[in-house]
């Protein structure tokens, strides 16, 4: 395709930096796809990079276009890839995995050792157009919302997290209600959680949760965490932590409450080192597990079936916006007062 395009690009290496290009249409080369993009989603990586943090700093090399959540329409293939292709409604899995390391041979590739991201290690999706693997490339339902489907990758993370352990018929605290924790209580009612109680300081967010079917919300900041949350738990505590607040004080409290002989699912990353006590732990007979992006493709698989059961996650957008108007996004996130903000270019 000619011409050439919008897009928001990190142009310098140190803070703020993102700006509004015109860049020629890009060319899917071998097993790559052309994406016409509906609609993508700022993502706190986006946030991160937009401050320039140590995360983004070592991994993102100027000038490149952000942006990793979207849904679009294959316009044009490049060599190698099946011609039907053109004219699907896709999604992005955003990690570009190598399959050939040990992990990726071990069915890990969601922490495959070469893995490079959309939006990040090259060019993303707040454009009009992107180009991706044809393999990242994942058929959506074009039944489904647009601004649904725009979701499916950050979805993809609260599913991983939900699936990693049995949650039908258990008691399941969420911690932390930004935009995955609330796909999370979703998720959770869904696969037939006994009772979801999502514990966030933001009285914005637990009332979205709420809305989103969590049972009961819990506020730290005005009640003591731990009491509440067993007093929704006949005083034993939750038999499921899915943590998502990346809060140090949040994650050693969870060790605290979590049922003997629970499991802690970790998403949120708290910055730095946190120090537990083991006796919470392992002396409990607790585990606890981390999660790195979407098993390929396992949580892929799930996350269409649940959508397909009618699971909806629309209460976590509280904006849509024109792709000019990223700033206006940015700093809406930045308020505390939005959820998840899409950007339509
Ligand atoms: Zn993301
Ligand atoms: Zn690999």
């Amino acid at each position: 395709m000619e011409g050439t395009m919008k897009c928001v690009v990190k142009t310098e290496p140190s803070r703020d930096n993102l700006h509004l290009w015109e860049k020629p249409i890009p060319k899917p080369g071998r097993g790559e796809v052309l994406i016409k993009v509906r609609l993508a989603a700022i993502c706190g990586t986006d946030v991160h990079i937009k401050d320039w943090e140590p995360f983004a700093a070592e991994r993102l090399n100027p000038p490149v276009t952000i942006g990793h959540e979207f849904c679009g329409e294959i316009v044009e293939i490049g060599k190698d890839v099946d011609p039907a292709r053109v004219g699907q409604l896709v999604s992005a899995e955003s990690h570009v995995v190598c399959g050939h390391c040990a992990l990726c041979k071990a069915g890990l590739a969601n922490v495959c050792l070469n893995t490079t991201c959309i939006g990040l290690h090259f060019d993303g999706a707040f454009a009009e157009y992107v180009v991706i693997p044809d393999e990242n490339a994942i058929t959506c339902n074009p039944d489904i919302p647009d601004e649904v489907n725009a979701l499916l990758e950050p979805l993809g993370v609260a599913v991983h997290a939900a699936s990693k352990v049995e949650l039908a018929g258990k008691t399941v605290a969420i911690v932390g209600c930004g935009p995955i924790g609330l796909m999370a209580v979703a998720v959770a009612k869904k696969m037939g959680a006994s009772k979801v109680i999502a514990v966030e300081t933001n009285e914005y967010r637990a009332a979205t949760a709420l809305k989103m079917g969590a049972d009961v919300a819990v506020n730290p900041l005005k009640e003591n965490t731990t009491e509440s949350v067993r007093n929704a738990t006949d005083g034993l505590g939750p038999e499921i932590i899915l943590e998502f607040s990346g809060s140090k004080p949040a994650i050693i409290e969870e060790t605290k409450y979590i049922r003997k002989g629970g499991s802690i699912v970790v998403v949120g990353l708290p910055p730095g080192e946190i120090s537990l006590n083991f006796e919470n732990i392992f002396y409990s007979g607790v585990n606890m597990y981390g999660i790195s992006g979407r098993e390929l493709y396992r949580t892929w698989n799930i996350m269409k079936g649940l959508l397909d059961a009618g699971m909806d996650i629309k209460e976590c957008i509280s904006d849509v916006l024109p792709l000019e108007d990223f700033e206006k996004g940015f700093d809406l996130i930045k308020s505390g007062k939005a959820l998840k903000v899409l950007l339509k270019p």
